[in-house]
């Protein structure tokens, strides 16, 4: 059995190749062409957890799973917090052929998802990007998202003000666009064209009577229910797209609480992000919109960039 390690997978699975295979991913999805459960979740000792994610990417297509522990505290040990595989199995003999590293390819596909949804539903001329977080998916996102737009300059929010300086010194130098530390989020936001919220925050860090009109916000953070990144307003002002409507409507916390809250109903998910990209459903209506993308994240998303990995590198 073929076993692709993490520095394999940050060199192969680039952006170019990943934001094309999940864009893909996700049309088949909202389509019905995949097969998968919703994610389980395994509650651990001190908010550790255990994800289980099995799923296929069509009837007769590779299968197989994603295994992967959440360790929150892991960031701040120079470890990475999510760990694991992605077991794969060749859909003509039902063999398993590949296990692949599941936190790297985790890093790279949510960013990627993230870029998906950003090339659909931001302003063509969005320009200013303002990211709150500096952990792993704050890096990985602000490398896919200036795949999808011109961005000019980049606002990076977090608690620790020395963190989110040396986070802003390595992604200037790397990326070639000026990071710049916000004190606050309301500062940080406020003339922003796209936000990524990528914290493990569990209380509202972004609030909507910050955002402006027209802003497009990636809401990626909290990936069950319980923790929320944003406050009710920000749901309910928003045109809310999502990875899948059946994940959200049972792990996707700032929708569910707005929910419980009176606020909205299920109707307030305007669609599946594979449902715009198919054309059948429109995403951004005017240049007043704002839009939400809630990425809860997918085992289709890990299954299609591995086994993209394993076929591309097979002898
Ligand atoms: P990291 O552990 O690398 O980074 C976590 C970030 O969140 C750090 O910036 C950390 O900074 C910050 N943070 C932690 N607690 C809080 C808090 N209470 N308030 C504000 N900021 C906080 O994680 P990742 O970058 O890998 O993941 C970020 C989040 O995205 C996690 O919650 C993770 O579960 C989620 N995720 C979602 C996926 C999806 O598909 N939707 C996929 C992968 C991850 P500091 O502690 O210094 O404040």
């Amino acid at each position: 059995m073929r076993v692709i390690e993490r520095e394999e997978v940050a060199r192969r699975l680039t952006y170019e190749m990943c934001i094309p295979l999940i864009r893909q991913a996700m049309i088949a999805f909202s389509r019905g062409e995949t097969r998968q459960h919703l994610r389980s979740i395994i509650p651990l000792a001190q908010g550790h957890m255990f994800g289980i994610m099995p799923g296929a990417l069509g009837e007769s297509a590779p299968f197989g799973a994603k295994l992967i522990s959440v360790y929150p505290e892991n960031f701040a040990k120079g470890r990475q917090s999510h760990q694991g595989v992605v077991v794969l199995f060749e859909p003509d003999t039902g063999e398993p052929v590949c296990i692949v590293h599941a936190g790297e390819v985790t890093a790279i596909r949510t960013a990627a998802a993230s870029a998906v949804a950003t090339a659909a539903l931001a302003r063509p001329n969005a320009r200013r990007l303002t990211i709150l977080g500096y952990g792993e998916q704050a890096a990985t996102h602000a490398r896919a998202l200036l795949k999808v737009r011109a961005i000019q300059s980049a606002r990076v929010w977090g608690r620790t003000p020395e963190r989110a300086d040396a986070f802003c010194r390595r992604m200037s130098l790397e990326l070639g666009v000026p990071f710049s530390r916000a004190a606050e989020v309301e500062e940080g936001v406020s003339d922003a064209d796209i936000i990524c919220t990528v914290t493990g925050a569990r209380e509202p860090i972004l609030k909507g009577a910050w955002v402006r009109p027209g802003t497009h916000v990636n809401l990626v953070g909290s990936s069950v229910a319980g923790p929320a990144e944003v406050d009710t307003d920000l749901v309910a002002k928003s045109r809310f797209i999502v990875d899948s409507r059946e994940g959200v409507l049972r792990q996707g916390a700032e929708f569910l609480i707005a929910k419980q809250a009176g606020v909205i109903d299920d109707e307030h998910i305007a669609a599946e992000i594979g449902q715009v990209l198919a054309g059948d459903i429109v995403g951004r209506r005017s240049d007043a919109d704002i839009t939400v993308y809630k990425s809860l994240g997918h085992v289709v998303q890990d299954l299609a960039s591995a086994w993209a990995l394993y076929r591309d590198g097979r002898d």
